[in-house]
């Protein structure tokens, strides 16, 4: 993407955390970069801006940071994706398999109208599970998945990949 170099190196990897053995890709110092902060909305914003999207469905809880200036600039609704039982009024849910356990992914049942193209957001993609979850829900409720985005794509771990065959577009700004 155009501004995928920079942007990556405004990413912190905070090793060992928040165990042994991970490398935590920390994008607090990208957002407390402002030029960089706006250079990656932008990323998103010259993506999307002639896609006639009509919502942004963004992931609990970084998902949020980016999706909510990305649906204001494009002037497109926002749709909160939460994790269990943060969602007040009626809910659709998606439950998917973490290495050790499970979780869970809920949607308002009123979040779309049928065929809304929608965008749906996160801040990293590693095994893809926690994207394709929102993705299914997304299309059961009849929204239509116009592509996935993240800011940074793991590839070496297999989500994107795994997202993409089963049928929905990737687009990363870093990898
Ligand atoms: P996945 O479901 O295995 O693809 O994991 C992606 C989800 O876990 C996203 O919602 C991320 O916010 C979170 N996540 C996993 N690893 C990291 C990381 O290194 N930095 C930030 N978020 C992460």
């Amino acid at each position: 993407s155009i501004y995928g170099d920079y942007i990556k190196s405004v990413i912190r990897t905070v090793p060992d955390w928040p165990q042994p053995g991970i490398n935590f890709r920390d994008i607090t110092p990208l957002l407390q970069n402002s030029s960089a902060f706006r250079k990656l909305i932008d990323s998103f914003v010259h993506r999307y801006q002639d896609m006639e999207l009509d919502a942004i469905a963004a992931i609990d809880a970084r998902g949020f940071i980016i999706g909510a200036p990305l649906a204001y600039e494009l002037g497109c609704s926002f749709v909160p994706v939460r994790k269990k039982g943060k969602l007040p009024f009626k809910t659709i849910s998606e439950t998917y398999t973490l290495e050790y356990g499970k979780s869970e992914v809920e949607l308002h049942s009123d979040a779309f109208r049928q065929g809304d193209r929608i965008l749906l957001m996160d801040d990293l993609i590693a095994t893809g599970g926690t994207m394709l979850a929102a993705a299914k829900l997304i299309t059961r409720s009849g929204g239509q998945v116009v592509e996935t985005a993240t800011i940074i794509d793991l590839p070496e771990i297999g989500g994107s990949s795994r997202i993409r065959d089963a049928g929905f577009g990737v687009f990363a700004v870093c990898t």
